[in-house]
């Protein structure tokens, strides 16, 4: 038995999972090497000595703490003991200061000779979470520019939506589309053209510096900016520079009947959210108001501010049309 014993402690100190097995009060009555070597390694202050720790407590000492995590690891362990779930899984960041680390703790029962245990396991997780975490990056930026796609814009306009209804602030929002790019490309090549896209892209990051900025590239030659907490006469000027550095560039467009270099044309919105307004809404104002600038001439700034009373004519004529 002594052997036997033995050999099944073997087996779980050359396992990398960090294992402790609780009773049902929460004292720790068993550790593996792994577990007590993250307590080594992470200058746990707990105690040196595992064995006389509840486990439990340790949880309650993190939720007063204020750690959301020890909240949920102290509410699952304890719905296993009192057999209200079969089994706990819960997925938590533990950064130590130099490293960001996951870690997936595990609550699973058994009992032996009329005793019921838990064996919490900590697995490793980090590798697999940063690979998602690059991927879920990756998914978000335009292969070509490396700013935020389309995707990613819709997801952040709506945030920034959001924090600037609760906050009673302006939002303005800038579509930019590049005025006859289709000669561009067809007079000096596709290539050429996609050269034009990372340098407009570049150029726009200026453009997106402070908090509830963004710009993106929201498709082909168009271009968006999220000037949140910003009035219309603020994005104006901002507007008025990002077409003047656009000229800047001077990227050649010779048969462009505008000027024989790169410009664009910018509609311009500005509107303070509120219940009757959703995020499309100032999309689709300033779609029409980059429709008006390439009417009237591109290489220029168009805009318009969305007032509130504006906004709740508009849908009670919207919805009297219905
Ligand atoms: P306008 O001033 O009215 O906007 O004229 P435009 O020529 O810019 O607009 P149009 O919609 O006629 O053509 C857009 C062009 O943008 C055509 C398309 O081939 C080009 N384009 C879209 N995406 C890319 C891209 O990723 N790379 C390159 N090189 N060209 C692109
Ligand atoms: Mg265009
Ligand atoms: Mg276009």
């Amino acid at each position: 038995m002594e052997d036997s014993d033995n050999f099944l402690r073997l087996i779980l100190d050359s396992i990398a999972e960090n294992i402790a097995v609780i009773d049902v009060c929460g004292d720790i009555r068993f550790i593996n090497r792994s577990w007590a070597q993250f307590g080594d390694d992470n200058a746990c202050s707990i105690a040196q000595d595992w064995s006389k720790v509840n486990y439990l407590s340790v949880c309650d000492s993190a939720a007063l703490a204020g750690d959301e995590f020890g909240i949920q690891a102290g509410a699952g362990i304890k719905s296993v003991i009192d057999q209200k779930e079969a089994y706990f899984n819960l997925e938590y960041p533990c950064h130590s200061a130099d490293e960001q680390r996951w870690f997936i703790m595990r609550v699973s029962p058994f009992a032996l000779k009329n005793e019921r245990f838990f064996v919490i396991s900590h697995l490793d997780v980090t590798e697999r979470k940063l690979a998602e975490k690059a991927v879920e990056k990756l998914a978000r930026r335009d292969g070509l520019t490396n700013i935020y796609n389309r995707r990613a814009f819709d997801e952040i306009l709506s945030e920034q939506w959001q924090q600037c209804l609760t906050l009673k602030q302006p939002i303005s929002l800038a579509v930019i589309d590049l005025d006859h790019f289709k000669l561009l490309n067809d007079n000096y090549g596709h290539q050429s053209g996609d050269d034009c896209l990372v340098a407009v892209g570049a150029l726009l990051k200026n453009f997106a510096r402070r908090t509830g900025d963004v710009c993106a590239r929201y498709g082909g030659e168009e271009f968006t900016v999220i000037w949140s907490y910003t009035t219309l006469l603020e994005a104006e000027l901002l507007s008025k520079a990002l077409l003047e550095e656009i000229r800047q560039l001077k990227i050649p467009n010779e048969r462009s009947p505008i000027a024989p270099y790169l410009t664009a044309s910018i509609g311009l919105v500005e509107m303070t959210p509120n219940r009757l307004l959703e995020p499309r809404d100032l999309i689709a104002q300033a779609d029409d108001l980059l429709y008006k600038a390439k009417e009237s001439g591109r290489n220029k700034v168009v805009s318009f501010i969305v007032s509130p009373s504006d906004s709740v004519s508009a849908l009670l004529e919207s919805k009297s049309q219905n």
